[in-house]
């Protein structure tokens, strides 16, 4: 199941880029398509013609053309290696990619921390190794500045060590450079490490699209131990975005018209992963939190990280989103969002109104883990209310501008998320003065 790397290599043909407009972003800039459709938007983004080395790849063009049955399609990383140390065992995970000569990218703290672990251990397998600092931002700008920086420098591969920013980047970077790419994430606060597409963003750090990759990430090296030591509202975030997984996967599942990011029907082993994602959360989700925020690993927490990561990553690209993340994509347009609160806390959110949309009791079951770990489950808890008219008018049009909102299956009016939003947001009330708000004031610092 997993991507070959260099097994095809497309020649290096400068071209202007090309970015599919993301299918979790929307801007009022640009025609919508069809929602029956389900066409994915080409938005051509003006910079330099010799800026990019690679022609865009676009998987929906590969996997479901027009007019042709859509078929299943599941992709995941050539090796995933999780465990207490492992950071330090880079250099011997390197070594089947019979590879000489790495560039590490990290942040300059990273660099310090982990890049310097990385180095040191690729050193031991005398592989040659060069350290390239990220400046924090996942854009076209910093991707540029790097690719500039390292074509020189004929790399066999690129490990990069860091955030979801830093690991975003680092795919886009390598890709450009034609070079596979190793990921070691810091946090498991999302579930970037595992896929084949990264989401750019402005120099200002508002989402601008998603480029995605015809590889995989060759190996993707998550150290608990470096995990455990980070803040524990990363861990609690990291399941917001992973408990979200099953519930996309699901719609997806069982609506025919609904496409994956790959522009595929998702495969019954995604779904899977997606499921078990969810129960190994509500099992173990609370104790994985209580193990980080002593800083200790231990079996729990090694299944909690896997969820956030492996199962959701694989989970999310192969198994389809829906409107739990359209909502939570949409919600970093409003700027208190978007400053204060991290992807996983507005997913929990967003998968608070797409249980309310549904019905049934799996909203409230979905409140109750999250307010006892700590996320986010109404509007106050987001410096928001429902009286914010433009906040939540901005929140709503984003979001129907979204084409996964669209893999839902009912039709979703400006009215019927206007509901959805207006139950979830009675319910996590309820469900707060049920169990109270002292893990989620707990994180946030109040
Ligand atoms: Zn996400």
């Amino acid at each position: 199941m997993a991507t070959i790397h260099n097994a095809t290599r497309t020649p290096k043909v400068p071209r202007t880029a090309f970015f599919i407009r993301s299918f979790i972003t929307a801007s009022p800039s640009f025609t919508l398509p069809n929602p029956a459709s389900r066409c994915y938007i080409l938005h051509r983004i003006n910079r330099p013609k010799a800026a990019m080395s690679k022609a865009p790849y676009f998987p929906h063009s590969v996997f479901s053309p027009e007019g042709e049955p859509v078929p299943r399609v599941m992709i995941a990383p050539g090796r995933y290696i999780q465990g207490p140390g492992v950071i330090d065992h880079v250099g011997r995970y390197v070594s089947i990619l019979n590879i000489a000569r790495v560039g590490v990218l990290a942040s300059r703290r990273g660099q310090q921390a982990e890049g310097a672990r990385i180095m040191d251990s690729l050193r031991g397998r005398n592989i040659d190794a060069t350290a390239t600092t990220f400046g924090g931002e996942c854009s076209l700008e910093e991707i540029d500045a790097q690719v500039e920086r390292l074509k020189e420098e004929n790399l066999d591969c690129l490990i990069a060590a860091g955030g979801g920013k830093c690991v975003d980047a680092g795919k886009c970077i390598a890709y450009r450079l034609d070079i596979p790419v190793i990921i070691v994430p810091t946090l498991a606060s999302n579930d970037a490490p595992c896929s084949a597409l990264s989401v750019v963003y402005t120099k200002e750090g508002v989402s601008r699209g998603t480029e995605f990759f015809p590889d995989s990430p060759a190996l993707v090296v998550v150290d608990t131990a470096v995990v455990a030591d980070a803040d524990e509202r990363y861990l609690v975030s990291g399941m917001g975005d992973a408990m979200a997984t099953w519930y996309e996967a699901r719609v997806c599942l069982a609506n025919p018209a609904a496409r994956t990011p790959l522009g595929a029907r998702p495969t019954l082993a995604s779904c899977a992963m997606g499921e078990i994602c969810a129960h190994t959360l509500y099992e173990h989700g609370l104790e994985a939190a209580r193990s980080v925020a002593s800083g200790s690993t231990n079996e729990v927490l090694e299944k909690v990280v896997e969820a956030n990561t492996l199962l959701s990553g694989i989970g999310f690209e192969s198994g389809g989103l829906a409107v739990a993340h359209a909502i939570a994509l949409a919600y970093t347009r409003i700027p208190v969002v978007h400053d204060n609160y991290l992807h996983g806390e507005m997913v929990a959110m967003g998968t608070m109104v797409q249980l309310a949309m549904e019905g049934g009791d799996e909203a409230t079951r979905a409140a109750r883990f999250f307010a006892s770990v700590g996320l986010p489950i109404h509007l106050a808890q987001l410096s928001l209310s429902r009286d914010n008219h433009g906040a939540i008018n901005t929140l709503i049009e984003a979001t129907l501008a979204s084409n996964i909102t669209h893999n839902m299956p009912m039709t979703v009016t400006d009215d019927v998320l206007r509901n959805a939003i207006n139950v979830a947001d009675e319910l996590g009330r309820q469900v707060t003065e049920d169990v109270g708000d002292l893990s989620y004031r707990r994180l946030q610092g109040l």
